[in-house]
Formats: C-alpha cells, structure tokens, sequence
C-alpha cells in the first residue's frame, strides 16, 4: 500500500474525513492546504491576509503561493515515512510542482485515490455541514448531528459555524472552479498510472473500506 497519498475529489467527497482515518492507522500526517490556510486566516498571519477574500470567494489561492506552503510542510521531519495531502494538488500546475517538490526532496512520487462524488450530493452534504469554532470539530445536520443542536459535543464554548464558503451561492462556485481546474488532474494521474479511485456515495465507514480494498489492489 502507498504511503505518500494525493487524495482527489470535489469539495464536501469526505477528503478531510477519510485523510484524518487513514492518518491515523499509518501514523503519517494528514496535510489539508485548506486547514493550514484557514488557520493562517484565524491567526491573522501575513499568509492568512493574502488568502482571505480568495477563499471567502470560493477561488483557489495562487500556484505560486500554494506551492511554497506545500514544499515547506512537506520538507519537514514528519513526512519522513510518507504524507496524506488533502486538497493540494489542484491544478495541473500544482501537480506539476509537486512532482519537482518531491524529486527535490528525493521522495517517491504520490499515488492519487480519487473520492467520485456527484454535485447534488456535494450541495446537499457542504450545505449542511457545521463546524465548532472552538475546537474545528466538523459536523454534518443531515449525518452527523450534534447531541445539541448548534451546541460542540466536547462542551467548546460558542455555536458551530458554517463556513463562509459553505454557503450555497459559494458552494457552486467551488464546484464550477472544480469542474475547472481540478478536474483535469483524473486525466493527469491516470496517464502517469497513478489514479485509483473510488465512487462509493456511503457512510465514512462504507468509503474507508472502499478505499482500503482498492489501494490494496
Ligand atoms: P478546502 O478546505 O480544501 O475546500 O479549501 C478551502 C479553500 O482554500 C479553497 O476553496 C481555496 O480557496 C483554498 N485552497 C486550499 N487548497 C488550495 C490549493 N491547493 N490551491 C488553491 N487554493 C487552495
């Protein structure tokens, strides 16, 4: 089984949630570009000034700037043994960067595992995901409920959030920028014979078994 993972899909396919499982059970990081910038954002970074309105949008940060963050985090000590990279590549130009990325960093180049998920699931699933402004815990009102509506199940303080991007007007830009230019990276991993994927619209469970299965095969 691969251990340096490029996880692909639509926004809302179940990335983050599968990316933190398999993390988990290989002990390898799980590096979400979308966590570290929001991140950036809470803090009030340099980083986080830049990429704010961008994201408020639904628009997708700069090659350039993405590519600096991803070769940093990934030069660092823990990705030694490999990596789950949730979010990044997202254009062809960034798959292009990692590819020297990690031949710079002599590492192996990255098996891609593909989330399919179809647009209405996705507007119907990101729609109603919350999230916990205190602790980031993500939760979904249609599969996922709170014990306490709008209440964190850890006791956080504060009422779970919808992020700004999940709002339906910027959901379907997100999709439109997939459609766009993410998308063609399907095409990009098959041609090099690194695409697996996997077109289970099931419980987290349901898909980490999927996944488990294909990436054995
Ligand atoms: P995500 O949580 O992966 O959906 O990312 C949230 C937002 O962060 C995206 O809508 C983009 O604005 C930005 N972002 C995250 N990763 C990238 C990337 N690889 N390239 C460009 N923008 C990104």
């Amino acid at each position: 089984m691969s251990r340096s993972l490029v996880l692909l899909g639509p926004p809302g396919a179940g990335k983050g949630t599968q990316a933190k499982v398999l993390s988990e059970l290989w002990r390898i990081p799980h590096i979400s570009t979308g966590d570290m910038l929001r991140e950036a954002v809470r803090s009030g970074s340099e980083l986080g000034k830049k990429v704010q309105d961008i994201m408020d949008r639904g628009d997708l940060v700069s090659d350039a700037l993405m590519n600096d963050v991803v070769k940093d985090r990934l030069s660092q000590g823990d990705c030694q043994a490999g990596f789950i990279l949730d979010g990044f590549p997202r254009t062809l130009p960034q798959a292009d960067a990692l590819e020297g990325i990690l031949k710079g960093l002599g590492k192996d180049p990255v098996q891609a595992l593909e989330i399919q998920v179809p647009d209405a699931e996705v507007l119907k699933r990101l729609s109603s995901r919350r999230s916990c402004p205190g602790c980031g815990k993500v939760y979904n009102l249609l599969f996922k409920p709170p014990k306490t509506e709008g209440v964190c199940d850890d006791g956080c303080e504060g009422s779970l959030a919808q992020r700004d991007d999940d709002k339906e007007e910027v959901i379907q830009d997100r999709l439109r920028v997939y459609h766009e230019k993410t998308s063609p990276l399907t095409n990009h991993f098959k041609e090099i014979g690194a695409w697996k994927g996997v077109d289970v619209v099931g419980s987290p469970a349901e898909v980490l078994e999927a996944i488990k299965k294909v990436l054995s095969e």
